[in-house]
């Protein structure tokens, strides 16, 4: 409390002062002024001892004023602050002062003080006053205020520095802020958008996505997130838009077409990678269906088979099987004489015949060429055979593709008994097949034991046959054939036998039909070609005497065959018209291959005959257009021949091939009354057992004595046949 002025000071005090008169102040005014002031107020000597305080100054530096008194020199300040020097100073050049000090507690704290100090003279001597006020709260103030100003400048550098594009709006939507990085994007200045609306300033925005989204963030208070064109500058932008605190928003946006386009680029790559991975499961899928279908037909092939028959055991394993294994009959001579399309297109119709008669729980398979198989699961031996039955019927329909084709379809079957064994039901009906076959075709067969042996045969006489190739067991017997207006032999047919080291001799339907098979009906038929040549050769000295050799179209196909004749012919010394070869029918058709070889054969100056004819597929048009020197006919028409019928068709075929220009010679001759007919129709040859057996060359009828001996053992007509003295002598 400042009234120390007015208190009588006890003698401690005054002797502590004693050099000091204590000064007083008159007047209410300054007392009140002195008393109640805002800022401290201390009286001091001029050297700076505290005289006196008041209420304010006590409060501030937290002493009585008695203490302040007893603190002596510059006690109330903070010495360490150089400015208090300076101050003093300062004051005692021009008597005043006024700054920032540091002033001292009492409890030896310090704090910011705005310090005014003046002297003056009290009437006695000089004195100093020091009035202050506490500038701790304004410091702090200040100090925030710069580390504010601070903050913003270094937020506004970071703006101008950023990559992004800044726009800032008030809550009114009034631009309050724009960086260089949107100026420069945008192409626009601060200066013209800074203080406007928004929306007036950046009319492409409305309308889009940005428009929404800032508007729902300054409605909101919630920060978004936006992917937009920007058409007024065609940039595609992200912007991330931040509501500010003293209101309006902050939007953060950057150029995003970089990234769009890489994102555009992988997605092409994803959808490229999953095309490709579709392809690739595609082509997958598409090589196991190859791998177990048949690709013409679309049925299941060999492998398919078998998988499907092991998935339907694996489910029933006690099921019995019944296999069906069915053949087209002469299907190879279609294929042959019309073309593989045909055949091909014969094939489809086939297959979807026999797909329609089967059952859905029936597993249909081709298995290459004509062969179907269909294995029946569970199932009674009259229902198999009714679907044989369905087969063959199915198959009789007419096929019309382009021609009109009569097929038919010969079955084997066989069913098995104990466990499952696909493999040998598979062998069992195509045994029965066989039997089928020889039975007529168009027909079905069930496997039995004998057919078993039958099967083996087959297999055996392939392996057997590689080995007779090797060993020479094939034999060549010849059967002579006799010109029914000059009465003597016109030449001889070589037919092929087999001296089997068990079987004996076999006769060619027993391996012919296997050397085709297995294509050993190259070797086979070179060997009966060289054979037949040289035999011919030890002939030579016969007149006009022609040997005629049968030849499979497999042969014909063989590009190498009129070289090899040719050179056949030229070792043994042979003029070429001596040979003949044989070939059926079937052969003529495929004008393009085939007929191509028989022409470079015949123009060696070898003559072409067609054996078995009229029991093919060839077209009279076709006949006319081929090189064929000879048509034999086949022995069936001459059995034929004691019907009206029958004549009637021999009569036409001997017509035809006499308008071609061909000789015709009749094959199978039993029987004088067919000798005779044929003789009347104008049949220039004939051959048959009546005439003549095939035989070994040396023990050819012909090569005993004298026509006498000719028809003697062959008891043959009086009307056929003088042999040429010389065909004897071999
Ligand atoms: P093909 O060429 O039509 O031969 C005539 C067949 O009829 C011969 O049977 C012959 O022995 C037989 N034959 C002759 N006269 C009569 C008769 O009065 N009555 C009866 N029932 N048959 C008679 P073969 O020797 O068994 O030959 C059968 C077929 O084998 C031949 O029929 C021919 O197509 C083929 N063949 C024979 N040798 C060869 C050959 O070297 N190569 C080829 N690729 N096939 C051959
Ligand atoms: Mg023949
Ligand atoms: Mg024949």
């Amino acid at each position: 409390m400042w009234n120390c002025v007015n208190r009588k000071r006890n003698r401690a005090d005054i002797d502590r002062v004693t050099e000091i008169d204590v000064w007083d102040l008159t007047g209410s005014v300054y007392e009140a002024l002195f008393t109640h002031g805002v800022d401290g107020v201390l009286i001091t000597s001029m050297d700076g001892r505290a005289l006196g305080a008041n209420k304010r100054a006590c409060e501030l530096l937290g002493c009585s004023e008695a203490e302040l008194i007893g603190l002596g020199r510059d006690g109330v300040v903070d010495r360490r602050d150089p400015r208090w020097g300076e101050a003093l100073q300062i004051r005692a050049r021009g008597g005043a002062f006024r700054g920032v000090l540091r002033m001292r507690r009492g409890d030896g704290s310090t704090f910011p003080a705005e310090v005014t100090t003046a002297m003056f003279d009290d009437g006695v001597r000089a004195r100093a006053y020091l009035t202050f006020r506490d500038m701790t709260e304004a410091e702090a103030e200040a100090a925030r205020s710069a580390e504010t100003r601070r903050a913003a400048a270094e937020v506004i550098d970071s703006l101008e520095s950023f990559s992004y594009m800044y726009v800032g709006v008030d809550g009114d939507w009034r631009v309050t802020y724009i960086n260089a990085q949107a100026e420069l994007r945008l192409g626009i200045s601060r200066d013209t958008v800074v203080g406007e609306d928004l929306w007036e300033a950046f009319p492409a925005l409305l309308g889009t996505g940005f428009e929404a989204t800032y508007r729902r963030v300054m409605s909101t208070g919630e920060a978004g997130t936006v992917e937009a064109h920007y058409s007024a500058a065609d940039l595609w932008c992200e912007a991330r838009v931040y509501p500010l605190r003293r209101g309006g928003i902050g939007i953060y946006f950057r150029d995003i077409a970089g990234r769009r386009a890489a994102e555009q680029e992988r997605e092409r790559l994803h959808a490229a990678e999953r095309a490709a991975r579709a392809a690739a499961e595609r082509a997958q899928h598409d090589l196991r269906h190859r791998a177990t279908h048949d690709e013409l037909t679309g049925l299941l092939n060999r492998a398919g088979l078998v998988q499907k028959v092991e998935a339907v055991l694996a489910g029933r394993p006690a099921a019995g099987l019944t296999v069906a294994f069915i053949d087209l009959d002469r299907f190879k001579l279609v294929n042959d004489s019309l073309g593989h399309a045909v055949g091909d297109r014969l094939l489809e119709v086939f297959a979807r015949r026999l797909a329609a008669a089967a059952g859905p729980a029936d597993l249909v398979a081709r298995f290459g060429g004509d062969e179907f198989v269909v294995v029946l699961v569970g199932v009674s031996a009259e229902s198999a055979g009714r679907l044989a039955a369905e087969v063959i019927a199915a198959s009789r329909e007419p096929v019309d593709i382009g021609a009109r084709l009569l097929v038919t379809a010969s079955v084997g079957l066989a069913a098995g008994a104990g466990p499952a064994d696909l493999g040998r039901l598979l062998r069992e009906a195509d045994a029965a097949l066989y039997r089928a076959k020889d039975a007529g075709r168009e027909r079905a067969a069930w496997f039995d034991q004998r057919m078993h042996a039958e099967s083996l045969r087959r297999v055996r006489t392939e392996q057997d046959l590689r080995l007779a190739l090797d060993r020479d067991e094939l034999v060549v017997e010849y059967q002579p054939a006799f010109d029914l207006r000059f009465e003597r032999i016109s030449h001889v047919e070589a037919l092929v036998r087999w001296r089997h080291p068990v079987r004996g001799l076999l006769p060619p339907l027993e391996f012919i039909p296997v050397a085709e098979e297995t294509g050993l009906i190259h070797r086979l038929g070179g060997q009966v070609l060289s054979r037949a040549i040289e035999q011919a050769g030890r002939w030579a000295h016969i007149p006009d005497l022609r040997v005629w050799v049968n030849t499979s179209p497999q042969q014909l196909a063989d590009p190498e065959l009129p070289r090899s004749i040719g050179a056949l012919l030229a070792s043994a010394g042979l003029p070429a018209e001596r040979l003949g070869i044989e070939v059926t029918e079937s052969v003529l058709a495929d004008t393009a291959h085939l007929a191509g070889a028989l022409e470079r054969v015949r123009a060696l100056g070898v003559a072409v005959a067609i054996d078995d004819f009229g029991t093919g597929y060839s077209s009279l048009a076709r006949l006319s257009a081929s090189p064929v020197d000879v048509i034999k006919i086949d022995r069936s028409f001459v059995a034929d021949l004691g019907t009206t019928r029958g004549q009637a068709v021999l009569a036409s075929i001997v017509t035809l091939a006499h308008a071609i220009g061909a000789h015709v010679i009749a094959e199978g001759v039993e029987t004088l009354e067919q000798l005779t007919a044929l003789s009347g129709l104008g049949v220039d040859s004939a051959s048959g057992y009546l005439l003549a057996r095939p035989s070994a060359a040396e023990d050819l009828p012909v090569a005993l004595e004298g026509d006498r001996s000719l028809r003697g053992p062959a008891r043959m007509h009086s009307s056929v046949a003088r042999v040429p003295r010389a065909l004897g002598t071999s």
